[in-house]
This record gives structure tokens, sequence and C-alpha cells, in this order.
């Protein structure tokens, strides 16, 4: 059975900021209460050796003045919508504009910046918060519940729920960089990646999705089978935009099963990470905007030093319909799973 220890981690605004550890015995997970973040996951390498395999910070300090979300629970809605607005039974809702034009990540105040209610059980802990009606532009008062589990596989799993007292759109992901190596190895440019999906949405000068919904195959994009990053990565079509991968990808897999779409290997470490979940698509983002910083244990941080699979809707859906629904109404229930899963 997974244990969960507690530990002090720093003041937010006067109130007491905790880190949580699940430990099954192979793996433990750090979890705290600013942004339900995840701080750690510690697993075994090939060598049977300990290593971190996200990026993260020593002090809250650092983790309030970073911009690049860390491990982060993202939220009311996850990447860009574009021109930082959206409409919703026949109202114009202005969102923040802190990318450009765009609304990223629910904005300058997102629920990467809240402190979230916990409560540990056996192997889980569960974080709440509650956003107010217009918080950062959104209608309605939102209730959001994200659950860690740590499983006896070294399964972390993310179950995310969220009901509103109002029509309202929510779109959840958690935006940890991994890097399997170990977080104070590197880049992650000669990690392998593997993700299936055959569509993938291209970017506008904005780094907004087109609404062109595009075939994988024969591009770089074509990740069904698995490439190591550094042999495609400078030369993807959108490069002058991203920087690299950092693309939303339309998972093959049905929404409503919890099935295997990604896996990552960490080619010095031998760690492998599959990524499952039952959301229908995910950005892949190769850290190329990650700015430098010192990070756990002094370690430096730069340009892909991490990557993300963030499990969410697609990007602006929420004014291209044809991509699909963020929609949720009155009454109705979100829930989503993402689950990570690590071994050697
Ligand atoms: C986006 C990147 C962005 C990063 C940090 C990712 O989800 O896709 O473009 O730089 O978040 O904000």
């Amino acid at each position: 059975m997974a244990l969960v220890e507690k530990k002090s981690f720093g003041m937010v605004d006067g109130i007491e900021n905790f880190i949580y550890t699940l430990k099954n015995g192979q793996t433990e997970v750090d979890v705290m209460n600013y942004g339900a973040t995840i701080v750690a996951i510690r697993t075994a390498d090939k060598n049977g050796d300990i290593k971190d395999v996200v990026l993260g910070h020593d002090s809250i300090e650092d983790y309030r003045a970073n911009t690049c979300y860390f491990g982060a629970i993202i939220g009311r809605n996850s990447n860009r919508i574009a021109n930082a607005k959206f409409e919703l039974n026949g109202k114009t809702y202005n969102l923040f504009q802190n990318n450009g034009t765009n609304n990223l990540h629910g904005g300058e105040f997102g629920f990467d910046t809240k402190m979230w209610a916990a409560e540990m059980a056996d192997n889980k802990v569960i974080f709440y918060y509650t956003s107010p009606d217009m918080e950062s532009g959104f209608p309605g008062e939102a209730t959001i519940k994200v659950t860690y589990t740590l499983s006896e596989n070294n399964e972390l799993m993310l179950n995310y729920h969220a009901v509103c007292d109002q029509d309202t759109i929510v779109n959840l992901t958690n935006h940890s960089y991994f890097n399997l190596n170990g977080h104070e190895s590197g880049t992650i440019e000669e990690h392998s990646v593997e993700i299936k999906a055959d569509y993938y949405t291209p970017l506008d000068e904005n780094c907004a999705v087109t609404g062109e919904v595009v075939a994988v195959k024969g591009t770089a994009y074509d990740l069904n089978t698995a490439i190591v990053l550094s042999n495609e990565i400078d030369s993807i079509p959108d490069f002058e935009i991203s920087g690299g991968y950092d693309h939303n990808f339309i998972l093959n897999s049905q929404k409503g099963q919890v099935k295997q779409i990604a896996t990552v290997v960490g080619d010095k470490s031998g760690i492998k990470m599959e990524v499952s979940t039952d959301k229908p698509a995910v950005q892949f983002y190769a850290g190329n905007f990650v700015t430098e910083s010192i990070g756990k244990n002094s370690a430096k941080y730069g340009k892909r030093s991490g990557l993300c699979l963030e499990t969410q809707l697609c990007p602006n859906c929420q004014n291209m319909r044809h991509l699909g629904n963020a929609v949720l109404k009155k009454g109705e229930v979100y829930s989503d799973t993402t689950v990570f899963k690590f071994s050697v």
C-alpha cells in the first residue's frame, strides 16, 4: 500500500504550503498545495539509481517567480484561446491577454497560482479549489477536484473533476516537464517519443491553432512510430513559430476510454514513461521556450530541459467548435483521467 507523508514547504500569502509525498516502495511523488503542483517524481533508472524526472524548484518563492508552469494544474482553461475571448450562450467573455493577444493557461492568475485545499488518503492526495464566478473572466462558480493516486505498479493517476453553478468552459491539464534522464541532466533532445495520433493542428503566427486538422502521415508530426527528437525537432514545419514541437495532436483513441496514447524513453536512464488518457488531444511541448533558471539542487534549466505531454481538449475549441466542446453546462460533471506510468 502506498503511503502519504506531509511536510511544510513555505508560506503563500500567509497560508502554509505543504508537500505531500506519495510512496510505494519504488517510486515517490511530491505534490503541493500551490497550484496542486507535482514537485518531484523519483523513480529507479536501469541501474537502480533513483532519478527525479520532473523539473521544479527548491523553494515556493522560486515557483512563484517562474513563468513556465512547472508541474502545475492548469485551468480554468489550458492552452491558447485566440484573441482571448469566447462566446457562450450569446454572450462574449473577454479574458486576459497574457500571451500576445492570446489567453494562455487561464490567464495571468490561473489555477497554477492558487492555493488548493488538500486531503490525504491511503495512496492518494485530493486537491480542491473553488473558482469564483468571473474569476479571470470565466463565468460561474466552478468547484474543482484533482486527485493524484500512486499505484503499486508505478502509475501516477490524475483524476480531474469539475462542476459549475452556471454554464462555463473547463479544460484542465497538468503541466509537468519530464526529463527521464533526471531533471538536472541537460536537454531532452535524445529522448524518444511516440504519440498515437493521425492528425495534428498547425499553428498561426501567434502560436494559436489555425483551425486546420492535418494528417501527420509523411510529415515530421508523424510520431506513431517512435522518433529520437533530435532527428526531427529543428526542421519541423512551424519551427519559426514554435522553435520545435509545441503542437496539439488529436489522439486516435476514443474519448471516454483511458487508452495509452504516448511513450517517452530517456536515452541515458532507460526510464520509460507511458501516458494514458481518455481526453481527446495532447499538447506535446518540447520545452523550447523554457527560460534559464536554477532548479532543484541547483540544477541549471533552459531550452528543452524538459518536455510536456499536456492531455486536454483541442486548443481554441471554444471558438472553433469543429475542434471540440469545452462547455461545461450547469449541473453537468466534467471528469477525465490521465495516467503516467514509469518503468525501465
Ligand atoms: C505551451 C507553450 C508555452 C508553455 C509555457 C505550453 O503548454 O504549448 O507554447 O510556452 O506552455 O507557457
